[in-house]
């Protein structure tokens, strides 16, 4: 047997905080944000960084370090993703639960905004391995994560098996009578464990969905479109599967080995058993070609779904983007100039926080389901989904026409009036 030595695609440099930070005073200023409302809302609330040891398989420990950032909860508890990458760090770990306020406040969720995850990079550990420094950096951040205080969820590199270990290591720790209580101390759990029937494909789903409202809106028919998705995990590979089945079609794809196309069409199922039994990566994919992966963003193409890193489009690519739209899958994928060239150019962008907001609206619905004991299927799931992400759309939609803004923009205006109204009823104690 031969082993494919996988090789690396170089880390892109991060800087997504300012980006966020920039965002979030564009649409400030434009609704006149009430300046000390803006105090509280331009820093995180609490910050926590945790060194924590991890045995390996040789017998061998490590010390690892693992960030929870808290950014607001006037909403409700603080939720977000867990992200294993070695860009993993503080600011990181703050812009992304910045994103994570915005977005669960404009979904109108009961939800603030949190992130955080282990700056490792995964494929250099073994399963057990992974196992055991999840467990300890789940007993790291011991009770300042709960079912209504915290809630995390999987994000690049983690996933329904994490949650499961997460949730069992947080349930040991507890006393016999909180141990069957506390199931919604973590979402996107597998459904043996407690999860969601979908949770695991809300996140792509909505991306689709999101490109459908828009493409209604604009009386464009997705059937034979051609689009290109970055990052092939589980909010690129969903993506991609609904896009097909509305009868667009793959033509380029890039994770972080390398980048794939075929002009003609490359079949999102093959090459997801591909990826599958390729250790998770796309490329040798033998209905396609290798590309350079500084073209990837100038292919010829319809859409283009980023699902992968933040800070992807830059003004270095942006100027060459063909496309005429795109699905921000991942938080934060096009910096603040690229987006200026982008919208000069005449290109939708819909935006982050609501693109990908499925995923936090369909962990929503999995807590909702473990708090109150209840079991809903498939189908129930993706009705309330759609129903709820239409909304969301058509809030964005609405005030982009008449705010004369751009859908980020109109997002970000939705999601900050809703906290400063809460800001402004509530008070300020004391
Ligand atoms: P994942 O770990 O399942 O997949 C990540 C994919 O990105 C993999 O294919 C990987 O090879 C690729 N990738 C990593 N580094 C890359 C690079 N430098 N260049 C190109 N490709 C690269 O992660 P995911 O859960 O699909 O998350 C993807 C994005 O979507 C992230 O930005 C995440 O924050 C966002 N997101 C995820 C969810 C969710 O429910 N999982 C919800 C909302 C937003």
């Amino acid at each position: 047997m031969t082993t494919r030595i996988l090789k690396k695609k170089k880390l892109p440099k991060q800087g997504m905080l300012d980006n966020v930070m920039r965002q979030f005073d564009h649409a400030a200023d434009i609704i006149d944000l009430n300046p000390n409302i803006r105090k509280i809302l331009e820093v995180t609330n609490n910050e926590l960084v945790v060194h924590f040891p991890a045995r390996m398989d040789d017998g061998a420990v490590e010390v690892f370090t693992g960030y929870r950032v808290q950014h607001n909860n006037s909403l409700g508890p603080y939720k977000g993703g867990l992200r294993y990458h070695p860009t993993v760090d503080i600011d990181a770990a703050r812009a992304l639960a910045m994103w994570m306020t915005w977005k669960t406040a404009l979904a109108g969720l009961p939800y603030g905004g949190a992130k955080g995850g282990i700056q490792l990079d995964p494929t250099k550990y073994s399963n057990s391995e992974l196992e055991r420094i999840t467990r300890r950096f789940t007993y790291a951040l011991g009770d300042n994560i709960g079912p209504e205080l915290d809630i995390p969820a999987p994000d690049v590199n983690t996933n329904a098996q994490t949650m499961a270990w997460i949730l069992d290591t947080y349930m040991s720790t507890k006393s016999p009578a909180e141990r069957s209580t506390n199931l919604h101390v973590v979402t996107g759990k597998p459904v043996g464990a407690g999860g969601s029937e979908g949770r695991d494909r809300a996140t792509g789903y909505g991306v689709f969905l999101t490109i459908k409202f828009w493409a209604e809106n604009k009386k464009v028919d997705l059937k034979d479109k051609k689009f290109i998705v970055q990052g092939f995990g589980n909010v690129g590979y969903w993506a991609a599967h609904f896009l097909e089945k509305e009868g667009a079609v793959l033509t380029a794809v890039q994770d972080a080995y390398g980048s794939i196309a075929n002009a003609n069409g490359i079949s999102v199922e093959t090459l997801f058993e591909y990826s599958v039994a390729n250790k998770g990566s796309i490329l040798g994919f033998s209905g396609s070609h290798t590309i350079d992966n500084a073209d990837f963003f100038g292919l010829d193409c319809d859409i283009i779904i980023p699902a992968a890193l933040g800070n992807q489009i830059t003004a270095e690519n942006a100027q060459r983007i063909r496309a005429y739209l795109i699905a921000e899958g991942a938080n934060g994928p096009t910096d603040v100039e690229a987006e200026e060239i982008l919208l000069k150019k005449g290109i939708d962008i819909i935006p982050d926080i609501l693109c990908n907001s499925g995923g936090v609206i369909g962990s929503y619905f999995e807590w909702l389901q473990n708090r109150n004991g209840e079991i809903w299927t498939l189908e129930e799931v993706m009705q309330k989904l759609e129903k709820k992400l239409r909304e969301s759309f058509i809030r964005v939609s609405e005030t982009s026409e008449n705010r004369k803004v751009d859908m980020r923009t109109a997002a970000f205006i939705i999601a900050i009036g809703r906290l400063e109204e809460t800001y402004v009823q509530r008070g300020i104690f004391p």
